[in-house]
């Protein structure tokens, strides 16, 4: 990483923003497609995918000072250390600002972990994004998207937000139009699935093919609205039959459609309005499953509402 500084504040000079401390929200994914076009020489797989921000989020809490780099969590399915992608995000940034760096991280976990929705990279991106703004923006726009693209395929997006697509192992991204809001039902059954794991399982069940469809897939024509898929579902469905069975009942309650998000285990279901969700929610027993009702987040309100605090509430 190159090291970017600007002006010439010396290293013992106190952030100009006195708080020293910032909160932000760091808002979850699903994606409406993702096919899989094939293999790698890296072991990766090249995919085309369009994520969509949604009003679920985390919030991490940001202090600058304290030894070193801190971190806690009130959920304990989180890893501590330098596993944590809050932590390894802070490190990059740390190697980068060139001088050492003192923060404080406190995770307030709301997305499900490990369950397709992005909440690690969420996380991690928060973390860059938040540290940039506390310490007056010592890293310019590509050095974040950079770093970002180090610490994972889904963490670049999370720096944009709303509807994008996302091609190569899902970190080229390129911003789409927000679809009109849309009121949603998730279903998380508490199985965790990696998404190296979900990988495996598409390649023990599928051959990848540039289908048909994607065809039709493609940022130029400023992407069509088209019929959610994501083809992992197979995969997974087929070592997780209850997965599977999540989907088909929310359809059965009436979603318009419905997608398990990124690698699983989470299924997310559309509906007409917010009364259609709530009353599928109603009627659906949450004994092993969480139920939440959340809509989709535009881009203009995931950037202005990063910061806790802002004049709006996420949840409306
Ligand atoms: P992936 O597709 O990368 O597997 P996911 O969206 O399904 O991600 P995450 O909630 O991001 O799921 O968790 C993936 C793994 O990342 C977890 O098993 C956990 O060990 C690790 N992890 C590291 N940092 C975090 C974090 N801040 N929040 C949640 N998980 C984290």
């Amino acid at each position: 990483l190159k090291t970017f500084r600007r002006g010439r504040r010396s290293s013992t000079d106190p952030p100009r923003n006195m708080s020293g401390k910032l909160s932000v929200r760091c808002f979850a994914k699903f994606n409406t497609q993702l096919y899989v076009l094939g293999r790698r020489p890296d072991g990766f797989h090249e995919i085309r995918t369009v994520f969509q921000s949604i009003d679920l989020h985390d919030v991490l809490h940001i202090e600058l000072g304290g030894r070193g780099i801190e971190f806690e969590c009130d959920s304990q399915e989180v890893p501590r250390g330098r596993e944590n992608l809050v932590v390894s995000a802070a490190e990059a940034f740390a190697a980068g600002y060139g001088k050492e760096l003192s923060v404080r991280f406190r995770l307030e976990k709301r997305t499900p972990v490990a369950a397709g929705m992005g909440g690690g990279s969420s996380d991690a991106a928060g973390a860059l994004r938040g540290l940039n703004m506390l310490l007056e923006e010592p890293f310019p726009k590509g050095a974040l998207w950079e770093m970002a693209a180090r610490l994972g395929s889904d963490v670049p997006y999370f720096l944009v937000g709303g509807r994008a697509l996302g091609e190569g192992r899902g970190e080229k991204i390129t911003p789409l139009d927000d679809p009109p809001r849309m009121h949603l039902l998730l279903l998380a059954p508490g199985i965790k699935i990696s998404s190296g794991t979900a990988y495996r399982l598409f390649n023990l069940t599928c051959s990848p093919s540039i289908s048909d469809s994607t065809g039709a897939f493609s940022a130029g024509d400023g992407m069509p609205f088209l019929p959610w898929r994501n083809e992992l579902e197979k995969g997974v469905f087929g070592a997780h039959p209850e997965v599977g069975g999540l989907k088909e009942r929310l359809l059965a309650s009436g979603a318009v459609e419905a997608v398990m998000c990124g690698s699983g285990s989470t299924v997310v279901g559309r509906f007409a309005d917010r009364e259609a969700a709530r009353r599928a929610a109603d009627r659906l027993p949450a004994d092993r499953i969480t139920v939440t009702l959340c809509s989709s987040i535009e881009r203009s309100r995931f950037l202005r509402l990063f910061k806790c605090g802002d004049d709006d509430t996420a949840r409306r």
